[in-house]
């Protein structure tokens, strides 16, 4: 019980900090970008600032990202949750994801009804983009990522050891067949900043942010590694008997003018 109250410490730390900062210092990062591109739009294509304006660039879009990923693990912060299918949520970003990186091929089992879970869109499209980031990065020399969906019922003592509601549960396996990780590097992985990465590639906050989202709607998140395997994570999150709301129909005026 110590080492989870602990834990529940570490994350509410990290989420007041994220609130207090990160969001403020976004609109800051923003600013700097507005004046940067104002710069390059004045230059000509010789000027020898070209290059540091383009280095500039660079370091604001990974500071950028550095912020996004800590309002990630604001936890308590700011949702909207709302009924949305996870396979079409898990459909839509694999191809999202896929279109650009062909030497990764994405297989898709997918449960064949909808699997309806109250949850906030982005944040979730942030959790799948965080794990295929980290799968591709994982195989350098190409390899496969693995998609599952279903409906579970998770044990009572599981849900009383992560403090989640008991009921049905939707589960979606993430497996790629990357570089895998040992033990030590296992039990750490959820950390805010441990990384194994380079500061150009990792801030090690991606699965931080994927745990406290998951927290965040109730749910759960577990990994499983072998080395020179692969990964797999597994996600759970309570399944909703509500239903879908259609997407309101485009007004007359939208239609027209994207025509
Ligand atoms: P970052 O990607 O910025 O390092 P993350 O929190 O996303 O931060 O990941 C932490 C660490 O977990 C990574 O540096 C890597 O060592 C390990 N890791 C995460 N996902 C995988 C994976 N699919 N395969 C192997 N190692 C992984």
């Amino acid at each position: 019980l110590e080492e989870k109250l602990r834990e529940v410490d570490k994350f509410k730390a990290i989420g007041t900090l994220a609130g207090g900062i990160a969001h403020d210092f976004n609109n800051l990062l923003m600013g700097i970008q507005g004046l940067t591109s104002l710069m390059a739009v004045g230059m000509t294509p010789d000027d020898p600032h070209q290059e540091h304006v383009r280095a500039i660039e660079e370091h604001i879009r990974s500071a950028a990202n550095l912020t996004r990923q800590l309002l990630g693990l604001a936890r308590g912060g700011k949702y909207e949750a709302k009924p949305i299918d996870l396979n079409e949520l898990v459909f839509d970003s694999a191809l999202m994801f896929g279109r650009t990186r062909k030497e990764i091929t994405i297989h898709q089992d997918l449960h064949p009804a909808p699997l309806v879970v109250e949850a906030d869109r982005n944040q979730l499209d942030q959790v799948l983009l965080n794990i295929f980031v980290n799968a591709w990065q994982a195989m350098p020399d190409g390899g496969a990522i693995y998609l599952k969906t279903s409906v579970t019922e998770l044990d009572e003592s599981v849900c009383a050891a992560h403090d989640i509601e008991p009921g049905f549960c939707v589960k979606l396996s993430i497996t790629d067949t990357g570089c895998g990780m040992d033990e030590t590097t296992r039990q750490q992985v959820f950390d805010p900043f441990f990384t194994t990465k380079d500061k150009q590639r990792g801030t090690g906050l991606g699965l931080a942010s994927v745990y406290g989202i998951i927290k965040n709607h109730g749910g759960l998140v577990t990994v499983y590694s072998e080395v020179g395997h692969g990964t797999t994570f597994t996600i759970y999150l309570p399944l909703s008997d509500k239903t879908v709301q259609a997407e309101p129909p485009l007004t007359e005026e939208v239609q027209q003018g994207s025509g």
